[in-house]
């Protein structure tokens, strides 16, 4: 049973039923809906490749090859080709607008097979002796209705369902950041091969991400410090706060010179959490229900998919054997923790300004390589060398 229809939860349900296993998936909303994490990296396109979706991702949606790094202060900019990656794993990524995305994801999982009940929202994870056994969900016309499954997945996102109800959320020390973001229509675009990267922009309140998606539409945030978003100013719009925070970061005013804005300012804070178990006995929590680090290097929707990839392999093991305790899901805690620790030491180290003055500066393949991988979703695995490499060179500090 996966609770929740994002991407976490619809390619994890979307494997199963690959696999011939019986999923329901339970989700709160009716699908499209807005929400943001836009940039899919290669890694996670191979992901999806093993649910027939090259193609359908081709046709739909923007590629992209790379990720345009650029500091408004000191006027340095960088390309990261994907392809410069230690393990390039698929020729491009794609600029997806999430609402019709995680609809496509989800209308997979079912065509595999799944069961998708929608605008049904679950209340309460049901244990006994310590095992999760099954759910209570409120549907929106009011009815209740208790499910039992074997392996409950808790892909319910920043609501972390089961986490939350243990009180095993917390914050990130030292990541306390906020987000606005808008579309745009106009936005001034690069020309090829360029056409379709995510661009950082280094600002002085943090960075902003501009998205381009197929047509004329783009995305663009700025992921900024709690300071500075406390900054906004007594009875000052969200739409005029966020036009002053771009203002302020040269390279990203220049690519909205001639841009207008389509869609109202949209605001979150405390983005980044972490929970204390991805899995127990009976679960395993998957995408943001296990933590998010950051919107950088598009790494909430990757581990999201790629774990939703994990989740599905180990629960299909658990399934042939019967053994539904919290150890059969140690081996995806480890590979999932790993690869959102990398994360979470390169997110400190470019906040701190060592790994965002490294790639500013980054002349020569050895150099290069680990930001292309990082870009590129080269994260989960076995530990190769430049996995261990990067986190003595940008630190790993956990929780
Ligand atoms: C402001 C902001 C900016 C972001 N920017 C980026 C970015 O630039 N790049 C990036 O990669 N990521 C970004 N992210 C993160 C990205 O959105 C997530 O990492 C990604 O969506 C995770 O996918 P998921 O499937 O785990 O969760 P979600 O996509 O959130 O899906 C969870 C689903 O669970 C459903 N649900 C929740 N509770 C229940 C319940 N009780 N019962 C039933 N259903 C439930 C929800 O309706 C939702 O559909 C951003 C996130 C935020 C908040």
């Amino acid at each position: 049973m996966v609770l929740g229809g994002g991407p976490a939860g619809a390619v994890t349900a979307g494997l199963l039923s690959r696999a011939g296993v019986d999923v329901v998936v339970l989700e709160r909303e009716i699908f499209p809906r807005f929400t943001l994490g836009e940039s899919l990296t290669p890694g996670s396109v191979a992901v999806l490749d093993a649910l027939d979706l090259g193609p359908v991702l081709e046709d739909r949606y923007l590629a992209s090859h790379g990720v345009t790094l650029s500091c408004s202060r000191s006027g340095r900019t960088q390309r990261f080709a994907y392809d410069e990656a230690f393990t390039p794993v698929a020729a491009a990524g794609y600029q997806v607008p999430r609402a019709d995305f995680d609809d496509l994801l989800l209308k997979t999982a079912v065509r595999f097979g799944a069961t998708a009940h929608m605008a049904c929202e679950v209340e309460d994870v049901l244990f006994e002796q310590g095992r999760a056994r099954g759910v209570r969900a409120r549907f929106r016309d009011g009815h209740t209705e208790g499910f039992l499954a074997s392996v409950i997945v808790d892909a319910t996102g920043r609501d972390t369902l089961i986490a939350a109800r243990k009180g095993e959320t917390h914050p990130l020390d030292g990541l306390d950041r906020g987000v606005l973001s808008a579309h745009f229509q106009r936005v001034n675009r690069h020309s090829a091969p360029a056409e379709g990267d995510t661009d950082i922009v280094l600002s002085p309140h943090g960075w902003v991400w501009n998205v381009p998606f197929d047509g004329e539409v783009n995305s663009v945030g700025a992921v900024c410090s709690a300071a500075w978003l406390a900054a906004r100013g007594r009875g000052e719009s969200l739409e005029a706060f966020f036009a002053r925070t771009i203002d302020d970061a040269e390279a990203a005013r220049t690519m909205l010179s001639a841009a207008t804005r389509l869609t109202p300012v949209r605001a979150a804070s405390q983005l980044a959490f972490s929970v204390e178990h991805l899995a127990g006995d009976g679960w395993v929590a998957v995408g943001d229900a296990a933590g998010f680090v950051d919107p950088l290097f598009s790494s909430g929707t990757h581990l999201a998919i790629t774990g939703g990839a994990e989740a599905a392999r180990v629960i299909t093991d658990a399934l042939g054997a019967r053994d539904f305790s919290a150890a059969r899901f140690d081996a995806y805690a480890r590979r999932v923790s790993g690869a959102r620790d990398l994360y979470l030491g390169a997110v400190r180290a470019f906040y701190s300004g060592d790994l965002s003055d490294e790639a500013l500066d980054a002349r020569g393949r050895a150099a290069r390589q680990p930001f292309a991988s990082l870009v590129a979703g080269d994260v989960m695995g076995d530990d190769p060398p430049w996995r261990a490499e990067c986190r003595a060179r940008w630190g790993l500090q956990s929780g």
